[in-house]
Protein backbone atom coordinates (compact mmCIF):
# COMPACT_ATOMS: atom_id res chain seq x y z
CA UNK A 1 0.00 0.00 0.00
CA UNK A 2 1.31 3.10 -0.81
CA UNK A 3 0.35 6.64 0.81
CA UNK A 4 -0.40 9.27 -1.53
CA UNK A 5 2.56 12.11 -0.86
CA UNK A 6 1.80 15.48 -0.69
CA UNK A 7 3.67 17.62 -3.77
CA UNK A 8 5.69 20.16 -2.17
CA UNK A 9 5.39 23.68 -3.72
CA UNK A 10 7.24 24.39 -6.49
CA UNK A 11 9.31 26.80 -6.21
CA UNK A 12 8.56 28.85 -9.10
CA UNK A 13 10.36 32.16 -9.86
CA UNK A 14 7.20 33.48 -11.37
CA UNK A 15 6.69 36.56 -9.35
CA UNK A 16 10.06 38.11 -10.19
CA UNK A 17 9.02 38.91 -13.64
CA UNK A 18 6.49 41.63 -11.75
CA UNK A 19 9.28 43.64 -10.47
CA UNK A 20 12.55 43.10 -12.44
CA UNK A 21 10.92 45.60 -15.08
CA UNK A 22 10.31 48.08 -11.77
CA UNK A 23 14.76 48.21 -11.31
CA UNK A 24 16.25 51.23 -11.89
CA UNK A 25 18.95 51.12 -14.66
CA UNK A 26 20.97 53.11 -13.27
CA UNK A 27 21.29 52.93 -9.66
CA UNK A 28 19.49 49.30 -9.14
CA UNK A 29 16.60 50.73 -6.93
CA UNK A 30 13.22 48.77 -6.75
CA UNK A 31 10.79 51.41 -7.73
CA UNK A 32 7.39 50.88 -5.53
CA UNK A 33 5.36 51.87 -8.66
CA UNK A 34 4.75 49.72 -12.27
CA UNK A 35 7.24 51.61 -14.67
CA UNK A 36 7.30 53.83 -16.20
CA UNK A 37 8.13 55.53 -13.54
CA UNK A 38 10.78 58.24 -12.30
CA UNK A 39 13.18 56.35 -9.94
CA UNK A 40 13.46 57.82 -6.54
CA UNK A 41 16.36 57.01 -5.98
CA UNK A 42 18.72 59.16 -8.66
CA UNK A 43 15.65 60.54 -10.47
CA UNK A 44 16.42 58.58 -14.02
CA UNK A 45 13.33 57.06 -15.96
CA UNK A 46 12.24 53.45 -15.39
CA UNK A 47 10.78 53.51 -19.10
CA UNK A 48 8.10 50.56 -19.53
CA UNK A 49 9.82 47.85 -21.68
CA UNK A 50 9.75 44.41 -22.05
CA UNK A 51 13.08 43.03 -22.59
CA UNK A 52 11.28 39.22 -23.61
CA UNK A 53 11.42 38.53 -26.31
CA UNK A 54 9.04 37.10 -28.36
CA UNK A 55 6.30 39.79 -28.03
CA UNK A 56 5.22 41.67 -30.76
CA UNK A 57 4.77 45.43 -30.63
CA UNK A 58 3.44 45.70 -33.90
CA UNK A 59 0.20 47.61 -34.03
ZN1 LIG B 1 17.83 55.09 -9.85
Amino acid sequence: MTAPRPEPPAEDGGDHACWLPRVCPECGLLADQDPPVMCTGCGAQIPDDDPRPGRAVTP
